[in-house]
């Protein structure tokens, strides 16, 4: 491993808690396969002390940072600048500090949207656009979701099917406008059935299946999933869920949530570094652990 010296490149993520976030080992593992002298700290940051945490980045020379619970919409206050992407869905789980010709420069980024849409690139999706979808919760990882589907498949119909309509109405006012079809809906998750069965997508955006509520899925009624099927799970421990299992067995593609965790990382790595993240190496490095 490289040592850390009076050269080494610091990166920290911004949240409270922070002790159980994979990032530092995502990171710090691309890091030492590059052999890059950089260096990826968890910071424990209090909502009263972000503004002095992210003026600290500038003052500090960090080369950047994440940004997790609590903290990815009230950063947006404190950045120079914001990605569309980040602007569309309102949260920043990434900065990038930037040398402008007035010193450097803060940019918010939303990484998540990369993240999630990668892993379906990657499978070939494309027969995914103008296709009918359902999202389950409408969460901070569901207007990330919600946007890339709009933004890159421009679905027949998007419905958003969630346990309380009236939480899920301001995510539909927000986005609204990247929906060039009038496709989104938002119903609740009892009244999905049909949505379900006639979709090419499903994805997981609830917590719904996460270790250690192994048995939790968003959806129980299982002889609605079908080959032809996309079932994607946002969830990434255990890797393979409940919903995964059960689709899986009637015929489905299933994705799962670690490919997005690593694809989000490497959509900031690359633009802190200048270099694409060494994704097997940290494959590997997650399993293991
Ligand atoms: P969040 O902002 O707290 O949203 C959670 C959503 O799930 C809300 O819509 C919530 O509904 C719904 N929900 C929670 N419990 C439910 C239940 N028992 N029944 C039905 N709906 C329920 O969380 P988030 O940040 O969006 O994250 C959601 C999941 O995605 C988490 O498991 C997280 O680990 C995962 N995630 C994974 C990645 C990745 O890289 N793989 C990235 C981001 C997030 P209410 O509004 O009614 O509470």
């Amino acid at each position: 491993m490289t040592p850390l010296d009076a050269r080494t490149r610091l990166v920290t993520l911004l949240g409270h808690p922070v002790e159980h976030s994979r990032s530092p080992l995502i990171h710090n593992t691309a890091f030492r396969a590059q052999r890059l002298n950089w260096a990826y700290v968890a910071t424990d940051v209090r909502p009263d002390d972000l503004e002095a945490a992210v003026a600290g980045l500038r003052a500090l020379g960090f080369a950047g940072a994440n940004v997790t619970i609590p903290h990815k919409e009230t950063v947006r206050r404190y950045l120079d600048e914001e990605t569309p992407r980040a602007r569309a869905v309102g949260a920043v789980n990434a900065i990038v500090v930037k040398q402008g010709r007035r010193g450097p420069r803060l940019v918010g980024d939303n990484t998540d949207v990369a993240g999630f849409l990668q892993p379906l690139a990657a499978l070939g999706a494309t027969s995914l656009v103008g296709a009918e979808m359902v999202v389950f919760g409408a969460g901070g990882a569901a207007r990330a979701v919600v946007y890339g589907l709009l933004t890159t498949y421009r679905p027949a119909r998007l419905t958003l099917a969630v346990r309380d309509p009236r939480r899920a109405e301001s995510l539909a006012v927000d986005l609204a406008r990247y929906d060039e079809r009038g496709s989104l809906d938002v119903i609740a998750l009892e009244e999905a059935g049909a949505a379900v069965r006639s979709s090419r997508l499903l994805v997981n955006a609830t917590p719904l299946g996460m270790h250690p509520h192994e048995e939790g899925t968003p959806w129980e009624a299982s002889d609605d999933f079908s080959r032809g099927q996309i079932v994607y799970d946002l969830v990434y421990n255990p890797e393979v869920t409940r919903l995964l299992r059960e689709a899986g067995e009637r015929g489905a593609q299933c994705l799962g949530g670690l490919e997005m965790l690593i694809e989000q990382a490497a959509a900031a790595y690359v633009q802190w570094t200048g270099r694409a993240m060494p994704t097997d190496a940290v494959r590997e490095a997650l399993r293991a652990a």
